[in-house]
């Protein structure tokens, strides 16, 4: 059946040698004392910058960590992206290169609006946190537009009740023809949340611009360690390649697996059913990469 494969990843070095731009690892989700973290902000900044991190997102609780423009920080090489997490009143959402601090109110679609205008993003945190794994219920991210995704990971989580995990709501969101990318973030409290969770981005250059025009186009993957080196999409076949995976597994909706393979890479044929596709690369002990879905056109 003739169709039209989305790759968000078309403008990436995976789609073409030639591309332009580099791939940078970066957390948007992380705590200070400037709310309920345990260490100030440059502390935070130089842990990340010393392993390796591109760039970083502070985002305390109700408050612009930022405040004014990380101005009295050091950056450390990295490109800090001003942040807060929206938490009074309501699930818990990121609003990503937050310029002003938005009002959480309860009524959270006015939220997302507010954070829109104000030219920023807004990421649903820890959906399946608390006993009943149900910090964010699916009911509301169905009702609500506007917003770019979904923690699908999220880091401090796998110490608390609840799951870290958010794989079930993405596949049914998708499922339901939802475009909504999936992101990895430590939401560091302490030390030891450090670098659980990450997203690897294709951006063209060093600074903030290039980096949310990545994450709003899809450029990107998340990870708990997996590091993917290829995704080539010709015709109606995608071939996925991560050195480090000893299986990657390709699914469609509803979280349907339909294709498994043991080692660094897969190649699939796209079922002619499949409204979306994406896929999982699992690695060592708890290590995972997760492809931004691949929405499937019929033409
Ligand atoms: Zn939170
Ligand atoms: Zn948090």
């Amino acid at each position: 059946m003739p169709m039209n494969i989305l790759n968000p990843y078309a403008q990436t070095s995976f789609a073409n040698n030639n591309c332009r731009g580099q791939w940078l690892r970066g957390n948007l989700h992380t705590h200070t004392t400037f709310s309920d973290g345990t260490r100030p902000r440059q502390e935070v900044i130089d842990d990340y910058a010393r392993r390796g991190y591109g760039f970083l997102m502070l985002s305390d609780h109700d408050i612009l960590t930022a405040e004014p423009d990380y101005a009295a920080l050091d950056p450390r090489g990295m490109v800090l992206i001003p942040g807060n997490e929206i938490s009074a009143n309501g699930p818990h959402l990121l609003h990503v290169n937050a310029r002003t601090r938005v009002d959480p109110r309860p009524l959270r679609q006015a939220v997302i609006n507010d954070a829109v205008a104000d030219r920023g993003f807004v990421i649903v945190n820890h959906p399946n946190w608390q006993e009943k794994f149900d910090h964010c219920p699916l009911a509301r991210m169905s009702e609500w537009i506007g917003y770019l995704g979904l923690e699908i990971y999220n880091g401090v989580i796998s110490r608390l009740h609840g799951s870290a995990y958010a794989l079930d709501k993405w596949d049914m969101l998708l499922s339901a023809g939802r475009r909504l990318w999936g992101f990895a973030n430590d939401d560091s409290h302490a030390p030891f949340d450090v670098e659980i969770g990450w997203n690897v981005a294709f951006v063209t250059d060093h600074s903030p611009d290039a980096i949310l025009d990545a994450l709003v186009a899809g450029r990107f993957y998340a990870s708990t360690g997996v590091t993917i080196s290829d995704i080539r999409v010709q015709d109606d076949t995608i071939t996925v390649r991560a050195e480090n995976a000893q299986r990657i597994v390709a699914l469609q909706q509803v979280g349907k697996r339909f294709a498994t393979a043991d080692g660094p890479e897969l190649r699939v044929t796209i079922p002619p059913d499949a409204a979306y596709v994406r896929f999982e690369c699992w690695g060592q002990g708890e290590q995972f990469a997760w492809t931004q879905p691949f929405l499937i056109e019929k033409t």
